[in-house]
């Protein structure tokens, strides 16, 4: 199949075809190539013989195991030489395996060297009478033999070095140098050897390995050659040697040099990304490590578009390409011999920088900030994008790439919801970080495994009677232990979670207080906090109604409480929200007035019945003369546009007795009651617990 689709890429056969003649043309030794098949079969060649015609080296047992070892390998691999008539006679074959993306090989390039045109690489004078030999030490073959005449390649080459050669030469090795022939592979040297052959002649030798083309490389000697000048020019055989081998490299060289280029190539897509043509996340990743092991300190910049989802959602995602890529743009600007920036993903952006100071780094993110805050242009379309920035230091920050990126990101985090322009890691961000995503994750268990309930916490009225109770919800953890829900109600809302638990709520404080109310006779008000974020629930209000409606609970007597930084975001939604609720007759309460934004003009607008004077003022209000005079102007409007007034937080009588006097209707504190479960409740109500407290007022 590969082979098949070698041949169906036309321009990739003339390609082959042309750099092939060109490679004949640099050196007289090369006698052909050819690509074969990884079945061995030839698909092309320089000859001037049909491809069919050119041996299966697979068919042949003397060149079978040379091809299998270059299919294998990675790198070029020389084979045993052979006589190929169609090639002009005795041929060494060179082989690199060509591959695909994946690492499959496709076909197999072979250049045939020359055996007679060989030796004038070897052209010393003072090496006449040494015998170069090279021998392969995978396949056993002699590769090459300078003494080698083309009478006696056949002898040389047609046949395996002899077993018995090999043995007798290996024990010679032992025997002179108390080393194996292995552990001078491995030590790579160049060793002398001394011994006498066959006829009784003695002979030295020297001796090397070349481990790129693993061939053992010896030269031979009659000793009684000049004993002198062979000593002297060892060590140019040896080079001599490097030199063969270099030869035979050189054809090779345009081969290795394609195919780094192709390589490099796919390392630029590889650590690139298409769409902005800056490096990606996989190149952060390296160039990071690279830093983090010369231990050069950096910063690691992460970037993040704010909202960048509504460009996309509202605008389509190519416009949305459009627009990173001049994000990319102007990140690239910053980008110098110390800066290096990198598209992480989607619209996040990584900015690395060397060797920087805290204050350098801070300027930076400004500049970076302002220059991502100018407006885009895209089509007709022209709009501005926010940017939060979270900021880690090597080493401070983290150890490795993997630690930095995600100390930027909690900081980044950080900034993004704090409305910053950057923020720089701290560990007790992390911790905070860790923190929720612990609660976030018991979150997810607490309805089903019943870990929450409800509380109430009784209103007293200004003329001293039980006015209501607001049901505030508590859960117990098996993990984390009682989580306040000031800390697991706002990671409810970001979740989700928020709908179901709210529903739970409604049901059972509504279920709670109508059995209050069977067994004591005694029906009060009952407030109930709402989340706005559950108004995004379809149908909340007529589901919730009906449930109230099931119970057969007097929807007069709910009132439910809504927080009033709340009212910022999307004032006309809500509004008609609100006028669904007041048409049931529920009452509307607005929670912590005084704390969040809402002007005079939206009270006026909005359907309520109650405001709830923030902790905060009833806690300072006695020591503090601003607290007090807030107290004061809340309770003149509220009386001014008539609704009522409960101060929460009271914690003693003073507290109560000068709101008392001040015209507030109800007070909800610690000095009456904490918040409590539905037993005690019920004797609280019972014993009219409160009665003496109220003498206190009074
Ligand atoms: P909130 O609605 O302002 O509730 C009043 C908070 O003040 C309660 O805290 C209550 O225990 C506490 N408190 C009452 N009297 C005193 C006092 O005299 N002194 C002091 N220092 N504190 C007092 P809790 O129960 O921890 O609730 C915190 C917040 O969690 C609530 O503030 C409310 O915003 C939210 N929350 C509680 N339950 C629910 C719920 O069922 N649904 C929703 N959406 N939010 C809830
Ligand atoms: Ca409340
Ligand atoms: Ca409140």
């Amino acid at each position: 199949g590969q082979s098949v689709r070698l041949e169906e890429r036309p321009e990739d056969s003339l390609r082959l075809r042309e750099l092939m003649r060109n490679l004949l043309q640099i050196d007289p030794t090369v006698s052909a190539f050819c690509l074969l098949g990884p079945d061995g079969k030839a698909r092309m060649s320089s000859a001037q013989v049909s491809p069919s015609a050119i041996p299966n080296p697979l068919k042949n047992p003397v060149q079978r195991d040379g091809f299998v070892l270059a299919l294998r390998s990675h790198r070029m691999v020389i084979g045993v030489p052979c006589d190929i008539s169609v090639f002009g006679g005795w041929v060494l074959p060179l082989r690199k395996t060509l591959r695909d993306e994946t690492g499959k090989a496709v076909g197999v390039l072979v250049v045939s060297l020359r055996m007679s045109g060989m030796s004038r690489n070897v052209p010393h004078p003072a090496v006449e009478r040494i015998n170069s030999i090279l021998v392969h030490s995978l396949l056993r073959y002699h590769i090459y033999a300078s003494s080698a005449t083309p009478e006696t390649y056949r002898k040389w080459y047609g046949e395996p070095v002899p077993q018995s050669y090999i043995e007798g030469f290996k024990k010679i090795v032992r025997e002179e140098t108390g080393h194996s022939m292995e552990w001078h592979k491995r030590r790579r040297d160049a060793f002398p050897l001394e011994w006498k052959d066959l006829k009784g002649v003695a002979t030295m030798a020297y001796v090397t390995y070349l481990p790129d083309y693993r061939l053992w490389a010896l030269a031979t000697l009659p000793k009684r050659h000049l004993y002198a000048a062979f000593a002297r020019d060892a060590a140019l055989v040896t080079v001599l040697f490097f030199l063969v081998a270099g030869a035979l490299y050189i054809p090779f060289l345009y081969v290795v040099r394609s195919e780094r280029r192709r390589y490099e190539e796919l390392r630029h897509k590889a650590t690139h990304d298409s769409l902005t043509g800056l490096p990606n996340r996989y190149a952060l990743y390296e160039e990071g490590r690279e830093w983090i092991e010369k231990e050069t300190p950096f910063c690691l910049v992460y970037c993040d578009m704010d909202h960048f989802k509504n460009v996309n959602d509202t605008m389509g995602h190519e416009l949305g390409d459009k627009v990173l890529q001049q994000v990319g743009e102007r990140l690239r600007a910053f980008a110098n011999d110390k800066r290096f920036v990198y598209r992480y993903g989607g619209d996040e952006f990584v900015l690395m920088v060397l060797d920087c100071q805290t204050a350098e780094i801070e300027d930076l993110a400004e500049e970076v900030g302002d220059a991502l805050r100018q407006p885009y242009r895209v089509g007709r379309f022209e709009f501005s994008l926010g940017v939060s920035m979270g900021i880690a230091l090597h080493p401070r920050d983290g150890e490795s790439v993997d630690a930095l990126v995600s100390a930027s990101d909690v900081a980044m985090y950080r900034a993004k919801r704090s409305g910053e322009n950057h923020h720089f890691f701290t560990h007790e961000l992390l911790e905070r970080r860790r923190r929720i995503v612990a609660v976030e994750h018991a979150l997810r268990h607490a309805l089903e495994r019943g870990e929450l309930f409800v509380v109430y916490q009784p209103q007293i009225s200004s003329d001293g009677r039980l006015r209501g109770v607001e049901a505030l919800l508590r859960w117990k953890s098996p993990e984390l232990g009682y989580v306040s829900p000031a800390e697991f109600i706002p990671i409810a809302e970001e979740t989700g979670i928020i709908m179901e638990m709210g529903r739970f709520v409604i049901a059972r404080s509504i279920r709670e207080m109508s059995e209050l109310e069977k067994r004591t006779g005694v029906a009060t008000r009952l407030s109930i906090n709402i989340s706005v974020k559950q108004f995004a629930e379809r149908d909340f209000i007529s589901r919730s109604y009906q449930q109230v409606q099931e119970i057969g609970f007097d929807p007069e007597r709910i009132c439910v409480e809504l927080t009033e930084s709340v009212f910022i975001d999307d004032v006309d939604y809500i509004l008609e929200e609100l006028r669904k609720i007041s048409d049931l007759r529920v009452k509307l309460s607005l929670d912590d007035f005084g704390t969040g934004y809402s002007s005079l003009s939206l009270v006026q607008r909005l359907p309520i019945d109650e405001l709830k004077i923030d902790r905060s003022f009833v806690d300072n209000m006695l020591e503090e003369k601003n607290a007090g005079r807030m107290v004061r102007s809340i309770l003149s409007m509220a009386k001014a546009m008539g609704l009522e007034v409960v101060a929460e937080g009271v914690e003693n009588a003073n507290q109560a007795r000068v709101l008392r006097e001040l015209g507030c209707d109800a007070f909800q504190g610690y000095f009456f009651a904490q918040p409590m479960r539905m037993e005690e409740l019920e004797r609280f109500v019972r014993e009219e617990a409160w009665r003496p407290l109220w003498r206190e007022v009074e």
